[in-house]
């Protein structure tokens, strides 16, 4: 996951709210948010819905196997 415009967060902390994995954390000297966890992100999409001025963009870093019924 990535936050790819960080110059328009405003630091309003609604994704540190929202994640459930408590991935992302606002950086005390920029005032902006910052990925701490990024491993621990479960790509739910969270953050990016509830962010006020779509600050937020998540890459598809992680993949889901896909399960295939032989059935
Ligand atoms: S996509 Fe979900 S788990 Fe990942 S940082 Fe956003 S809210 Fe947290
Ligand atoms: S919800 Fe958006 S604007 Fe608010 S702190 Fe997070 S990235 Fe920044």
């Amino acid at each position: 996951m990535s936050i790819n415009n960080i110059d328009g967060c405003i630091g309003c902390g609604i994704c540190v709210e929202t994640c459930p994995t408590d991935v992302i954390r606002i950086d005390p000297a920029s005032g902006k948010a910052a990925i701490v966890y990024p491993a621990d992100c479960q790509i739910c999409h969270l953050c990016r819905m509830y962010c006020p001025v779509d600050a937020i963009t998540i890459t598809p870093e992680k993949t889901i196997p896909v399960v295939v019924s032989w059935g």
